[in-house]
């Protein structure tokens, strides 16, 4: 039995498809998702990014989805998630596991298309999200390739989004130029 490993299944596929979205238009090669058990017998597993793991074996699947069980903090994932708040969790987890290594430090992953800070995951409408934290907009579904894979233009030639107001005032006038 292996203490650590590539997550079995349940949490595997929801957590490549998150590291999809977390590399996004600027891949970082040689990142892996490992999983490892915790400490005391609680029916989750911790997740977390690591830098050139080389091979890694699978997890045994032995948990129990129906067990409920106790918090094992930070970053932790309990055997009975699943669907949206599985890959909700699963996407928080591994975003911040990411800007703590060494490649991916302090960088907004996955981006903000409006500011400078990276998306925040959410349920939304019973669905996965990443959105903008600061308008409270959903930018992306969690996992379904919705992250742009290709580098928009610089920042500075975006137009600022508009407000309410501004998006009134010019509502129905003709546009110059
Ligand atoms: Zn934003």
């Amino acid at each position: 039995m292996h203490d650590s490993g590539r997550p079995p299944d349940w949490l595997d596929t929801a957590a490549v498809a998150v590291l999809r979205d977390l590399q996004g238009a600027d891949p970082i090669t040689a990142l892996a998702v490992v999983a490892w058990r915790p400490a005391f017998g609680l029916n989750g597993l911790h997740l977390g990014i690591t830098e050139e793991p080389g091979p890694l074996p699978q997890l045994e699947d032995d948990l129990d989805p129906d067990d409920p069980t106790a918090s094992g903090g930070g970053n932790w994932v309990p055997r009975t998630l699943a669907g949206p708040a599985l890959l909700v969790l699963v996407a928080d987890i591994l975003r911040e596991s990411l800007a703590e290594t060494e490649v991916g430090w302090a960088q907004s992953r996955p981006p903000c298309p409006h500011h400078p800070h990276p998306a925040r995951p959410v349920v939304r409408d019973g669905e996965a999200w990443w959105i903008c934290g600061r308008d409270d907009e959903p930018l992306y579904r969690i996992g379904q390739d919705e992250v742009p894979t290709r580098p928009g233009p610089p920042r500075s030639w975006t137009t600022p989004k508009r407000s309410r107001r501004a998006e009134k005032r010019s509502h129905g006038r003709r546009r110059h130029g």
